[in-house]
């Protein structure tokens, strides 16, 4: 069954944002910045939409979820002793993205761009708190298409995905584009699943400075996971 949680409480950290966006407390640029949060306050409506699904065949390289094919052997790895998955869209809400900003102001933009982040990582810990006190899972994981290096889980995938949560416009204004991105920009897709151990697509993902890494990357994982001989460092 397809679930939509859209009243999700939006809660910005204005001084932990500011400091993220390099802005001086007390001066003009703080003032402005402020004037941001609070239009985000007045405007933003993260949502969410999951389903709870269920993996019906696998191989090597495949999952089955609801009659869904996916093709990542990662996925298939990680999945290996799982019966159960949950498919995924959180987002800021599309209300953002029709907000009034100062025009050609490309400092509100780019502010405004973080707020949004914030706003879907609003939805993001909401879903992740509702799944486990709803379904009583414990410890989770995640996979994203598209997140890592490209063969982890093509971000083509994306549309079986979609597939897999119905109407995701229409429920929760999520657009998925032609070359499989999402709008809002600040949406983010995937499926859930209960593990024991650790898992975060950074650990496979080449990328050099990025700053939303959140964990290294890792030689012996990715060679493990995707099967393939170690790689070496900035090739593709
Ligand atoms: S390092 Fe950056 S690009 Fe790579 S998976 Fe993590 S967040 Fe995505």
């Amino acid at each position: 069954m397809i679930e939509v949680l859209d009243s999700i409480p939006v809660e910005l950290d204005a001084e932990s944002l500011m400091k993220a966006c390099r802005i001086q407390p007390m001066s003009d640029d703080a003032d402005a910045f402020q004037s941001l949060i609070d239009k985000a306050l007045a405007i933003a409506r993260p949502k969410a939409v999951y389903r709870e699904a269920f993996i019906e065949d696998r191989s090597e390289n495949t999952v089955v979820v609801d009659g869904v094919t996916f093709t990542s052997s990662v996925l298939a790895r990680n999945l290996a002793n799982v019966e159960r998955v949950f498919a995924f869209v959180a987002t800021c809400g599309n209300e953002m993205d029709q907000a009034n900003l100062p025009s050609d102001d490309f400092l509100a933009e780019y502010w405004w761009d973080q707020i949004k982040a914030a706003a879907l990582g609003c939805a993001s810990r909401y879903l992740s708190e509702h799944l486990k006190g709803r379904f009583r899972v414990d410890k989770t994981a995640q996979m994203h298409p598209g997140s890592g290096d490209a063969e982890v889980w093509p971000i083509q995938q994306q549309k079986e995905l979609f597939s897999l949560l119905g109407d995701v416009r229409g429920l929760i204004g999520v657009e998925l584009t032609d070359s499989f991105l999402m709008v809002p920009n600040k949406s983010v897709s995937g499926i859930v699943f209960a593990t024991e151990r650790d898992f975060h697509s950074c650990q496979l993902c080449h990328r050099e400075n990025c700053p939303n890494r959140t964990a290294p990357f890792e030689e012996k994982l990715w060679s493990e996971m995707s099967g393939k001989p170690v790689k070496l460092a900035g090739h593709a």
